[in-house]
């Protein structure tokens, strides 16, 4: 609770990956008031305009407060959480007993704020026998994480930006004013427009709000962000501006990737990319000239063509010019609770059952799910738990996902809401929100000072909700899977955390197999003797012990004292005390060093699959179909939008129903004026949307936002649909060979206008 402000309670706002702190003032079950918490480690009193609208998260109509069982005839019946977690767990364990644990699949377990849940869903997945692991983050990052492991010997080995130390801000297909992603986006923004002596770049095929504040705004043409990158590259080696001392000191591999860029046609690419030669040079030149140079990157490459290749690119332009790993650059840093694994290559890679999709960090892309579901193949997909998901909205190819699910042998969904992929599920079963239990976010990513918010609950749990931690355990033991009720660590609890210590490590010696039901066997025994309303936090005493046997010295800068075990306790007691968010690390640049993971310490520039689509790019055609002479940009990021957790479209105050923008003399062609209704059809399926003219965008593209096409009942209880779902116009196929990515960048598609909606 605030001190002096007894209505006012800290949390943090759940809708993007910044997680800002937040103070909420409670009415009742209602979010009264928001305003930016001044005493969070992180954003320290800063927040947008998204979060003032949380109270429609917390509160609408579409919350759910019982478990639901499908009837034959589609209805759902009420039936208790008993019945539920009987019938789940006996139907998983049937399917894993007949067809193997790999006929099931796990898909999310955490979403922008609840993170929580994950650790659990990492157990259940081990007593489902299953490796299937679905999640947004393989739909967006792992092309990414895959280009690390080869550069850095872990697909787990996460650079950050550290923008605040740069002199040249590079932002490569993102939108910070919009998106965010940065500390404080906004107000960095623009002090670095207002400072003379640093400059930014951006590049996007769109002149968004950061665009506007750029000096220099490179307006690439959709699809074309390889072409550039690799025209800046070819520049920089060409001129000889590479960081010749770091690229000796601390890679290997460079002579290959120089003899591929000065392959590079740089004039040509600069005009397939749609720009002019001098601008492209012009930013080659202001990154190699500054001394302290960052690159942020976001959905914008890695949701196109050659998604996997632009993070490649991306990466080597930090890397050939030095800025890795030192003040104002590019910096590996510490994760409290990794967010993403890693995946072996060669001959132990895991793949697929279907279509041998390989894993990275652990993870499987949504764009083959349906594919691994809708077959003959005897080692199908036939069993399916989502857990604070809603693809059916959210991945790619609604329609391929609606069919897939419905030859589900069973499908359970975990949620606050009913939402469209909860209609099509067996079982749904009501979560508590993510402000009526302690949650956290992991994707703590900041460097050096690194931080981690344990929220407290702001509201008793809706009655008829439980909690994913409560949720998880009851399902794994009504599977049968767990050999004892560990009445000896609960006692062990009780008499203090060393007792418990020297209890829990001695059950993990006699039976490792237990480590990953490690989670669910914290929280029965731990959890208990924590804080009211923390036991589901109880895995991360074991987390605090392992980060700070690992990082002693990070873990004592940020304020924590203790020698051994004691800094551990020292931590997660840190962790349970500090309702406001508390720093976990604080590291020196040049630790991050030690973070690589490559037995030689060196970083291992080369990598073949790469540098060959590199060179495959010359020959690539260039040919917009007549068919479809659009290029539609999906999931665009505007003041209004946010993922699918908001389901009441009250909540905005502009956009209502996620316009479609067009450039003026386009839409001059077509014969629509702003406000009129276009039908945009791509080769899967089509919408109608609301134009908005705009000369922000190029001519011959338009964008739609994401977050809309979800079903809400208006005042008379009629249910209504709140704008376009983009991903009825995507199709699974369009994706990237190396991380299944979508192209929801690039989506051709034609536009002919209708009377109305
Ligand atoms: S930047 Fe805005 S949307 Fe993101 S966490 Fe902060 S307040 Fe929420």
């Amino acid at each position: 609770m605030s001190e002096g402000f007894p209505n006012w309670q800290p949390t943090a706002c759940i809708l993007c990956s910044r997680n800002c702190g937040i103070e909420v003032e409670l009415e009742g079950r209602t979010m009264k008031r928001i305003r930016g918490d001044k005493a969070h480690p992180i954003s320290a009193g800063y927040l947008c305009q998204k979060a003032q609208r949380l109270n429609f998260y917390q509160n609408h109509a579409d919350r759910l407060t019982t478990p639901l069982r499908r009837s034959e005839d589609g209805t759902y019946e009420a039936i208790s959480w008993e019945t539920a977690i009987a019938e789940i767990a006996a139907r998983l364990v049937n399917l894993r007993d007949t067809f193997g644990g790999e006929s099931l699949a796990y898909f999310g377990g955490g979403g922008q704020g609840n993170h929580l849940a994950g650790p659990y869903g990492k157990s259940l997945r081990t007593a489902m026998q299953t490796r299937n692991y679905y999640s947004a983050l393989a739909q967006e990052k792992t092309g990414g994480f895959w280009v690390d492991g080869r550069l850095f010997g872990r697909q787990n080995c996460h650079a950050t930006e550290d923008v605040e130390h740069a002199d040249v801000v590079v932002f490569i297909g993102t939108n910070p004013w919009q998106s965010h992603g940065i500390r404080n986006a906004r107000v960095f923004l623009r002090d670095l427009h207002k400072d003379p002596n640093r400059k930014m770049i951006v590049i996007d095929p769109r002149r968004t709000e950061t665009a506007e504040l750029a000096d220099l705004h490179l307006q690439v043409r959709p699809g074309t962000d390889a072409f550039l990158l690799a025209a800046i590259l070819a520049t920089i080696v060409r001129e000889g501006e590479e960081d010749a001392e770091f690229l000796a000191t601390r890679t290997i591999g460079f002579d290959a990737v120089r003899a591929a860029l000065l392959d590079v046609p740089i004039e040509d690419y600069a005009e397939r990319a749609g720009l002019a030669l001098a601008d492209v040079q012009q930013a080659a030149r202001w990154i190699t000239s500054a001394s302290r140079c960052a690159i942020r990157t976001d959905l914008g490459i890695e949701h196109t063509l050659h998604s996997t290749l632009n993070q490649y690119l991306r990466a080597l332009l930090y890397l050939l010019t030095g800025n890795f790993n030192r003040p104002g650059g590019n910096v590996l840093h510490t994760a409290l609770v990794p967010l993403m694994g890693h995946s072996a290559e060669g001959e132990q890679q895991k793949r697929s059952a279907v279509t041998k999709f390989p894993f990275i960090t652990n993870l499987l892309p949504p764009n083959i799910l349906p594919a691994e579901i809708d077959n003959d193949d005897p080692a199908r997909t036939r069993g399916l738990f989502v857990d604070s998901a809603n693809p059916l909205v959210s991945m790619p190819d609604t329609q391929a996902y609606r069919e897939a699910f419905a030859k589900l042998d069973l499908l359970v969904v975990v949620d606050v809401a009913m939402t469209e992929t909860a209609r099509l599920a067996h079982y749904v079963l009501p979560a508590s929100s993510q402000f009526e239990k302690c949650e956290a976010t992991f994707f703590n990513a900041e460097f050096p000072a690194n931080a981690f918010h344990l929220r407290r609950a702001l509201f008793d749990p809706l009655p008829g909700t439980l909690a994913e931690p409560e949720i998880y355990t009851r399902l794994i033991r009504a599977m049968e899977v767990l050999p004892s009720d560990f009445t000896e660590l609960k006692e062990a609890a009780t008499q203090g955390r060393l007792p418990f210590a020297l209890a829990f490590q001695k059950l993990m010696k006699q039976q490792p197999e237990l480590a990953d039901y490690g989670p669910v066997i914290l929280y029965e025994t731990l959890g208990p003797t924590l804080p009211a309303g923390l036991a589901g936090a109880a895995f991360l005493w074991a987390t605090a012990h392992q980060f700070a046997a690992k990082h002693p010295d990070a873990v004592r800068r940020a304020g924590h004292s203790g020698e051994g075990p004691m800094l551990g306790e020292a931590l997660f007691e840190a962790i349970l005390n500090s309702p406001h968010g508390v720093l976990f690390s604080v590291n020196e640049y040049e630790e991050s060093w030690s973070f690589l993971r490559h037995k030689d310490q060196r970083i291992h520039l080369e990598i073949p699959e790469m540098l060959a689509e590199l060179q495959a790019l010359n020959a690539e055609p260039l040919t917009p179909s007549s068919d479809y002479p659009f290029v539609l940009m999906a999931g665009e990021r505007r003041s209004y939008n946010a993922n699918t957790i908001y389901r009441d479209p009250a909540w905005r105050r502009d956009d209502p129903d996620g316009a479609l923008r067009i450039h003026p003399e386009d839409a001059s062609s077509l014969g629509l004026n702003d406000g009129d209704f276009a039908r945009c059809e791509s080769k899967q399926g089509a919408v109608i949307a609301r134009v908005e003219l705009t000369a922000s965008v190029l001519r011959g593209v338009v964008t739609l936002p994401h977050g809309y096409g979800m079903d809400y009942p208006d005042e008379t209880g009629v249910r209504r649909t709140n704008g376009a779902n983009i991903n009825e116009l995507t199709a699974a196929a369009d994706c990237d060979a190396i991380a299944g990515t979508p192209w929801h960048k690039h989506i051709p598609v034609r536009l002919t206008a209708v009377a109305s909606v």
